[in-house]
């Protein structure tokens, strides 16, 4: 008889908590997983995977512009909102149900559920308030958005949570921040007619990437009609008469909306968990502490993902997860690799990029080889789009390891994927200069760069 109901109890049904309950299953252990609201997590039903979707509608407008110096002439056009959150829902529902059945066809069970720790092997099933235990615990409880409390009037602001599905599309729109979400609807809302102003507390957007993206970015999104005001932050938010939004800034200036999305970055999703009963720690943010291995401090509880504040993406989450199952079941211990992860930005142009920026590569080395390409993509030469495409890559001069590879463009994410391979494996520029260009590609620019644009010696700029 064994001690434990389960060998495996995951509390939480998104990217992190499915796969580790997926594969434990698959390997012959008795697995439950725990989710309260829908199956597939931030990603799937609020994050990567509807932002994508409205990404791809947000940028019709531009290819109809495009069209004509293609010969085409493209009718009247009309977009309905509706349509598109309709769509969208079935979209998710439908991989809502795919992640489900993954647990259910790997031998797992899956239920919809809060659930709590009573103690270190303990949880209760909130719905029934029956308790189960299990020898092995993990939590994969993700994060939500960061409310702004202090912010009188944030009570009519709204999150990346409500923002896909609001009941109709917004004449106006303030968002507040400068990180990936606020970026990334600042262009989707563009795109999709709405008058759009970016509010950022900092010197530029997008604080943890190359200078060079940045600014190129924020004057694109400038090109295209993006209202961005930098050294800004809201004061105050006040509802008018006519149910539409007055936001006073820092600046003195006040802008009238009707939607307020704050996009100030994330929150773990630890309270009320039972986590202090079970004698899980948290830091200061409320996030999971954990060792190298994603072990909590009880030494049969484990933790992944965006509940833990390491890396807050989906393949870090995933990745954490395959880890763990190593660790904890195959007798193999595996720590995560948090190095040299490619990442990218679905702004318009996107982002792409992997590696150091040059500031971060300045610190680090010192002396940098820059070679950096700006041009109109070919895409956009009969089109007559002035858009730029920039790519940079950052070459340790002494070992001649590239160590950051940047890109703003069309596809620049599917690039940085496997620019990721090539920083990953830590080759060198010269490798880059042996490899064939596959003409005619916007990608050819990373390996016929051949002369470095400028140098970097102790942090200066210098010439080549
Ligand atoms: P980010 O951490 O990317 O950005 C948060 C932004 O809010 C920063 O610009 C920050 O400014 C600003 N900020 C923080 N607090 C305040 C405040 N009190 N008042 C005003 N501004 C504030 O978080 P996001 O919310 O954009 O996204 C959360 C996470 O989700 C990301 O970090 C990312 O890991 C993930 N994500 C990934 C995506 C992708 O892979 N494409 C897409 C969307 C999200 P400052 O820079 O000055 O600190």
């Amino acid at each position: 008889m064994p001690q434990y109901d389960y060998d495996l109890f995951v509390i939480g049904g998104g990217s992190g908590g499915v796969r580790a309950a997926r594969v434990a299953a698959a390997m012959g252990k008795r697995v439950v997983l725990a989710e309260e609201f829908r199956f597939g997590g931030t990603c799937v039903i609020r994050g990567c995977v509807p932002k994508k979707l409205y990404v791809y509608a947000s940028q019709f407008p531009e290819h109809f512009e495009d069209a004509a110096g293609y010969g085409w002439t493209v009718g009247e056009s009309s977009f309905d909102w509706k349509t598109l959150v309709a769509n969208k829902e079935r979209e998710i529902s439908r991989l809502e149900a795919i992640y489900k059945r993954n647990v259910d066809n790997s031998g797992g069970e899956t239920i919809h559920s809060r659930a709590t720790l009573v103690d270190r092997h303990t949880i209760r099933i909130e719905a029934d308030g029956r308790t189960v235990t299990a020898d092995q615990i993990l939590i994969a409880t993700g994060g939500r958005p960061s409310t702004h409390p202090a912010l009188p009037g944030h009570e009519h602001c709204i999150y990346s949570n409500e923002v896909f599905d609001l009941p109709e599309l917004p004449t106006a729109i303030m968002i507040e921040g400068g990180g990936y979400i606020a970026v990334e609807f600042a262009n989707i809302f563009h795109g999709l007619g709405v008058e759009t102003t970016l509010v950022y507390r900092g010197k530029e957007i997008l604080s943890r990437f190359d200078m060079d993206l940045r600014r190129t970015l924020h004057e694109t999104m400038e090109q295209k009609g993006i209202k961005i005001l930098l050294h800004s932050v809201s004061q105050e938010v006040s509802k008018r008469d006519d149910g539409r939004l007055e936001v006073k800034l820092n600046t003195g200036r006040s802008l009238t909306v009707d939607q307020v999305l704050l996009a100030i970055g994330r929150t773990p999703n630890t309270e009320n968990l039972g986590l202090e009963a079970a004698g899980v720690e948290l830091d200061k943010a409320g996030a999971v502490v954990v060792d190298a291995y994603s072990r909590t401090s009880a030494d049969n509880i484990w933790a992944v993902g965006d509940v833990t504040n390491r890396v807050q993406l989906t393949p870090v989450a995933i990745h954490e997860a395959m880890c763990f199952i190593e660790t904890a079941f195959k007798g193999n211990p595996t720590t995560p690799d948090h190095d040299t992860i490619p990442t990218a930005v679905f702004s318009q142009p996107e982002i792409g990029t992997v590696g150091l920026s040059e500031d971060e590569a300045a610190k680090r080395h010192k002396n940098l080889e820059i070679y950096r390409a700006s041009f109109r993509p070919m895409r956009h030469t009969l089109s007559g789009r002035q858009e730029k495409m920039l790519m940079k890559l950052v070459v340790d001069a002494d070992t001649r390891i590239v160590v950051g590879a940047h890109i703003l463009g069309p596809d620049a994410g599917e690039m940085a994927q496997l620019l990721g391979i090539a920083l990953k494996a830590r080759l060198t520029k010269e490798d880059f200069d042996r490899t064939m260009a596959v003409h005619p590609t916007a990608a050819e620019e990373l390996v016929t760069m051949y002369k470095p644009s400028y140098l970097v010696k102790d942090g200066i700029r210098l010439d080549a």
